[in-house]
């Protein structure tokens, strides 16, 4: 501030009128996806200063300053993924790393795929299961501007049972297994499920994860057993509501499901052998299905390479992986309220937006997709007022695509524009 006094009379005024026009940016967009009505609006001028949102105009302005032209593209709200794992990557390789790499390398890689999510449209992603509280710590330093990434809601460590999905000592040896608890988030108990609540609460987790029914990528064998105990379940979300946290469950089997939804989870993951009994349920409490159509499709792709998963994961990924796109249809037809998620970190992060294909294909109408992204996952994360949808007041987060979303999904998989917070991150 001081500094600014010291420089000649004729700079300082031209520092000032320059910095009170930098805050200010106008896109032009050929065309605008109103997500809530379903209607495409053309040529359309958005004002932005600061981080906001401050004008929407289908003429141009008279004094249009700092103004990026997207005149043949198709701008709408950043995406939002509920269900990605920024801190690896499925591959050969990743079973080894759980012993090779330090905290450091899993943050600093965390941050590169934070970036390629980015960069692929999605502005807000929620986290559900970490190593290390990499995802809380890479949140921070997005938050802080010491590096670029999306808005990361993350739940820390997910709270598994001993030798459930997510022990964190499944199959290693008995020098290495030792006795997890709480604190490393494993549960045996209602009172150690109070504990491993405020544990993550402690750590600066935004909600709670847990693996309610066995999972495919973790070394045990049944990929769909109930894990927890009905007072289990209902004790971590009890807890986690008391401190303004919701709870997602991780579920494959049906019983595990039922558990969850009863005691009245937020979001079931995955969902595979969902039937009409869970659906039922889902409906009258109004838990959201997070699918992750994606991740069904890459492990059963990969589980018919040699080698790519140890022995005892390969049926589980042949046996779940094919289900999922199915289980979505069956949801979707029903009513089951509908979060995208993909569970990026098994398949590659970037990839995200294959997720809208394989929704529209079993037949969700585009639209729809794009609103589970956008309006439905805003209102889950209780952020509604902030982002979500392209309206004066809102954070501007926006995205530009190549041809109308509503007539050719995939062209999501391919952002042209993306902006943060108002900050363009790529053009
Ligand atoms: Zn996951």
């Amino acid at each position: 501030m001081n500094k600014k006094y010291l420089l000649p009379l004729a700079t300082l005024a031209i520092s000032v009128s320059a910095n009170s026009v930098a805050n200010e940016q106008w896109l032009n967009c050929g065309q605008l996806l109103d997500v809530k009505s379903g209607k495409i609006e053309s040529n359309q001028w958005i004002q932005i200063q600061d981080k906001k949102i401050t004008q929407i105009q289908s003429s141009a302005p008279q004094q249009a300053v700092n103004v990026i032209s997207l005149n043949d593209k198709t701008c709408l709200p950043g995406l939002m993924d509920m269900h990605v794992h920024l801190d690896g990557e499925m591959s050969p390789k990743a079973y080894v790393e759980n012993f090779t790499l330090n905290e450091a390398d899993l943050a600093f890689r965390s941050q590169e795929y934070a970036m390629r999510t980015l960069k692929a449209g999605f502005t807000t992603v929620r986290n559900p299961g970490d190593s290390y509280n990499v995802t809380i710590a890479l949140r921070n330093a997005i938050n802080q501007g010491w590096v670029q990434g999306p808005r990361i809601f993350s739940a820390g460590k997910s709270l598994a049972t001993t030798g459930g999905h997510a022990d964190p000592t499944n199959g290693t040896n008995a020098t290495l297994m030792g006795n997890p608890g709480p604190k490393e988030g494993v549960v045996n108990s209602v009172e150690d499920a109070k504990k491993a609540v405020r544990q993550r609460y402690k750590e600066g987790a935004d909600f709670i994860k847990i693996t309610a029914t066995g999972g495919v990528l973790s070394l045990a064998k049944s990929g769909q057993n109930p894990q927890f105990t009905d007072d289990e379940v209902k004790a971590v979300i009890d807890t986690a509501n008391d401190y303004g946290m919701h709870v997602a469950a991780h579920a494959h089997g049906k019983e595990g499901m039922l558990r969850a939804v009863n005691a009245g989870i937020t979001t079931i993951e995955h969902g595979t052998y969902m039937d009409k009994d869970v659906i039922k349920a889902m409906k009258k409490n109004k838990t959201y299905y997070v699918p992750t159509i994606l991740a069904g499709k890459f492990v059963a792709e990969k589980a018919e390479i040699d080698g790519f998963f140890p022995d005892i994961v390969r049926p589980k990924a042949r046996a779940v992986g094919p289900q999922i796109q199915q289980t979505f249809a069956k949801a979707y037809k029903a009513g089951v309220a509908i979060a995208f998620g993909t569970d990026s970190g098994v398949s590659a992060h970037g990839d995200n937006a294959k997720e809208f294909e394989y929704m529209v294909e079993v037949g969700m109408p585009e639209i729809e997709a794009i609103r589970s992204a956008t309006i439905t996952t805003a209102k889950l994360l209780d952020i509604e007022q902030q982002v979500g949808s392209i309206e004066i007041g809102k954070l501007a987060d926006i995205i530009a695509v190549d041809s109308n979303p509503l007539e050719d999904i995939k062209t999501l998989q391919n952002v042209s524009f993306v902006m943060k917070d108002g900050e363009v991150i790529k053009k």
